[in-house]
This record gives C-alpha cells, sequence and structure tokens, in this order.
C-alpha cells in the first residue's frame, strides 16, 4: 500500500477491500516479541496483573479499571496497593470510598475510579455471590465498564475469547489501513468480522506493546518496523 495515503477521508468505515496477511502479521509480532523479552520483561500492565494474581479475576478486573488512562507503571504500582489491602469484593465494600482513592492515587480519575470500584464490589457481592462475571453482556452492566474492560477480563481472567480494542489497537488497525473506523467500539466489531478467532486474544498485547515501542502515537518508528509490508501508513505525516 502507498504510503501516507488517506482511506480515512472517504469517510468510509469497514474493512480493507482485501483481508490482511494476519498469518504473517501476528507471525511477525511475536517473534519481535520474543526478541524483546530477551533484554526485559515486556508485557501489558494488566496482563502482569494477571500473571501476579494467577488469573484471578477480581484482580484482572481491579487492575483494568485502574488502568483506563493511567501509566502501566501507576496501574502496577496501585493495583498492587489496593489489591493488598482489597484482595476480593468484601474487603473492597469494607473500605470508605476515600480510602480506595487514595490507594488508586495517582491514577487517572481516581475518585471515579474508587466510587465505581466500591459500587461494582457490591453488585458482585449481592448478585453473582462474589464472583466477577464471565459474561461480556454481564461485565458491561458494571459501572465503569466498557468493551475494553470487559473483554480484557474475559480474555485476561477466564481464558475466553474476545477483541480488546483499546488506543493502539485502534490507531495501528485504521494507520496500516486494516480497516477503516471511527471509534475503538467500530474497530472491535470489524476485527471480530475479519480477524481469524484463533488470533483475537493475541492481538491486543501484542499490539499494545508494538504501539508504546514502535508504532508510537506521534512519528512512529517506520524505519525499524517488522510490519512495513502489512502497512499503508495512512495519514502518517511525520515518521522516524
Ligand atoms: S511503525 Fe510505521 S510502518 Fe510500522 S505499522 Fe506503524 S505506521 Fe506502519
Amino acid at each position: 500500500m502507498p504510503a501516507g495515503k488517506d482511506i480515512g477521508a472517504s469517510g468510509k468505515t469497514g474493512p480493507a477491500k482485501q483481508n490482511p496477511d494476519w498469518e504473517g502479521i501476528v507471525g511477525s509480532l511475536k517473534k519481535w516479541r520474543r526478541d524483546l523479552q530477551k533484554g526485559e520483561t515486556a508485557a501489558p500492565s494488566v496482563s502482569t496483573v494477571a500473571e501476579r494474581y494467577k488469573k484471578d479475576p477480581w484482580a484482572v478486573l481491579v487492575s483494568t479499571i485502574l488502568s483506563l488512562r493511567t501509566k502501566d507503571e501507576v496501574t502496577l504500582r496501585t493495583s498492587r496497593a489496593l489489591l493488598a489491602k482489597a484482595p476480593d469484593p468484601g474487603a473492597m465494600l469494607a473500605l470508605d470510598e476515600d480510602a480506595i482513592a487514595a490507594l488508586a492515587y495517582p491514577a487517572g480519575f481516581y475518585r471515579t475510579k474508587a466510587a465505581n470500584l466500591k459500587k461494582i464490589a457490591a453488585i458482585v457481592l449481592e448478585k453473582y455471590q462474589g464472583r466477577v462475571p464471565s459474561d461480556l453482556e454481564a461485565l458491561l452492566e458494571l459501572p465503569g465498564v466498557g468493551r475494553k474492560t470487559a473483554n480484557l477480563v474475559i480474555t485476561e481472567a477466564y481464558n475466553k475469547d474476545g477483541i480488546c480494542v483499546d488506543v493502539h489497537v485502534h490507531r495501528i488497525s485504521n494507520r496500516t489501513g486494516w480497516l477503516s473506523s471511527r471509534t475503538p467500539e467500530e474497530t472491535e466489531m470489524i476485527l471480530r468480522r475479519i480477524l481469524p478467532r484463533k488470533y483475537w486474544k493475541s492481538i491486543n498485547p501484542l499490539l499494545v506493546l508494538y504501539g508504546q515501542n514502535l508504532c508510537r502515537p506521534v512519528s512512529p518508528f517506520c524505519s525499524r518496523c517488522i510490519i512495513t509490508r502489512h502497512c499503508g501508513r495512512i495519514s502518517v505525516d511525520t515518521s522516524r
């Protein structure tokens, strides 16, 4: 695909005419991640929390909520602090909202998150016998839980198929020209149609890591990119 092409200008949303070579893309990204991990730990914060708490759904839900609009290192730190005091919904409900907010600080919107976490703890205890639901629709009914959070909980904690679309997945999917969409929700729905199911769970951690390291929001490192042949560089005006 020619560099700098602006398919978004047509205003049309949907998948690209030609389905991307997903096997080549996912294979290249996995190889890149293996090489990166030889140097240091390289996993998105929620995946790290999921590993640390043995995929405990409550820990995954709490850390996913904390991670929204928050840097990875802050998510890790605040998740550890909050889960030490509130390892289950009952313990969270016993904390007052100010205490939750203090433990969540400096995560973005920590006061709103504290209020939502307390409400979620009450609902999970009352409606689900203290167990975080494993169903996407039930998760979406919890306060402050959107599609990104719900998908991350079902994939990371319950090992179910889901596609978590965050800013990185949305940006890279559009930039490469694999699809054209206006919102992360649209991106998720298109990916659900065009991405083979076997890649649903892996696409988020791979693209998050790629977006943090190479396909950065401003001036991506195209000269070091390992998926250039799969990328149309849509609306990429400046790169390194
Ligand atoms: S780094 Fe550049 S070439 Fe690679 S996916 Fe991003 S925009 Fe495309």
